[in-house]
């Protein structure tokens, strides 16, 4: 079997769609699954949904009503007169998350969101489904929510691998084209959850996994894993083929275009993993397999922006010693900032972080206390594996001024001032 993850890039709008469908034909469809994640931004547009309930219930109809819209277009496109039946399916989904709302009891916001952002995957792969029917092809519906078992950490579940595993081999027999919903699970009160944003390549994993499958090709609108993010950088190339290893080393220090949670599993029964182009399926794009560290070997340069650089030195010029350094992480890990960099001398320690959650003030007020702290927001922490000469002088040339530098053998990472 071979799993194929289409995320929301690739099903936007109705053209999208019906080109999936070529490139199914394209790439053969017997023996597939295929992920598929809600339809464009329509995860972003329920998260407005959401906030809509919680502050302007008023609106919450109308917002509604707009995704609604949006849905039955791209139905209209695709159907045209043969459309009535998908309309009714459509309405129905809709219908079902006005009455979760209308009778929701819980005030838990992250469970509120679970059982309403689902939606956006229910919505597209229903429209798939009968999309690919109505042109011929055997396609079939899987709800995830019965094979992907979770605990209840809403928002970012945890999988319970074991029950997942027999549920989905229970599941998945026979059919010859399954379209399943990336991003969603259940926990064991049949509740939705969610598997964190940007979750569908893990979904496609979690079944490639169970499947023992023979491969698992996320179809992006790249033509695969490039050496570096073309939006930033310049002159980029192909990586044809990616070890796990590194590729987990990637996806650590920030490359976006591998979800760092979807290449362990696959890892685990060496399950080879494609990247390849929706665009131009012909080509044969990025394999993360055994074997080759990367090919070509080149230099791959990551960017991570908006990051936070605290220097910190004690208040009374003493060492800043293993005692220090344990109490700051506590700090820094209670107030959920998570650690890019960090590096420390005699009297200093220096750290860059990610402020994700909006905490940073928070942290100040109880790192003031114990120490003198500098704080230079907004740096850009570049990373570059497998760095020469070249791609050194290459990164120190995208600031004005280098704030920090380390490196290990492999890796360089610098840190500049925006
Ligand atoms: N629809 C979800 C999101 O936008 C999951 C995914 O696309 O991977 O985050």
């Amino acid at each position: 079997m071979r799993i194929f993850k289409f995320g929301g890039a690739s099903v936007k709008d109705a053209p999208s769609v019906k080109n999936v469908a070529s490139v199914l034909k394209k790439v053969g469809y017997e023996d597939v699954l295929i992920i598929v994640s809600a339809m464009g931004k329509t995860t972003n547009a329920l998260e407005a949904v959401v906030e809509t309930y919680q502050n302007k219930p008023e609106q919450l109809k109308t917002v509604i009503q707009e995704l609604e819209a949006f849905h039955l277009d791209i139905v209209e496109d695709l159907l045209g007169e043969n459309k009535a039946p998908l309309v009714e399916k459509v309405r129905g989904l809709i219908q079902e998350l006005l009455t979760f709302f209308e009778y929701n009891k819980s005030p838990n916001y992250s469970f509120v969101y679970d059982q309403a952002v689902s939606f956006g995957e229910l919505l597209s792969t229903t429209i798939i489904v009968d999309y690919l029917v109505s042109i011929g092809l055997p396609a079939t519906w899987l709800d995830a929510r019965q094979c992907i078992k979770t605990d209840n950490y809403y928002r970012d579940a945890n999988l319970d691998w074991e029950t997942t595993q027999s549920k989905i081999k229970a599941l998945v027999n026979g059919a010859k084209l399954i379209v399943s919903q990336g991003f969603i699970g259940s926990d064991s009160n049949n509740f939705t959850t969610t598997l964190g944003r940007e979750g569908s390549d893990y979904s496609a994993a979690i079944f490639g996994y169970a499947l023992g499958a023979e491969s698992v090709t996320i179809w992006k609108d790249v033509p695969g894993v490039l050496n570096g993010d073309p939006r930033h950088f310049e002159n980029t190339v192909l990586l044809n083929q990616i070890s796990y290893r590194e590729a987990i080393e990637l996806a650590f220090y920030g490359a976006s275009v591998i979800h760092p949670k979807t290449l362990q599993p696959l890892q685990r029964k060496e399950i080879p993993l494609y990247v390849r182009s929706f665009i131009a399926p012909e080509g044969k794009g990025t394999a993360v397999s055994k074997g080759q560290t990367l090919d070509p070997y080149v230099p791959c340069f990551i960017i991570k922006k908006d990051q936070v650089l605290l220097k910190l030195s004690s208040l009374d010029f003493s060492f800043i010693v293993e005692d220090n350094i344990s109490d700051i992480f506590a700090l820094l890990s209670r107030f959920q900032m998570r650690v890019e960099l960090i590096q420390n001398s005699a009297i200093s320690f220096s750290v860059v972080v990610n402020n994700k959650y909006n905490r940073l003030e928070e942290l100040l007020v109880e790192l003031r206390a114990k120490y003198k702290v500098t704080v230079t927001e907004d740096v850009n922490l570049f990373t570059v594996r497998h760095f020469d000469q070249a791609a050194k002088e290459k990164v120190r040339s995208y600031g004005e001024k280098i704030l920090l530098e380390q490196r290990t053998r492999e890796t360089l990472q610098v840190v500049l001032a925006n």
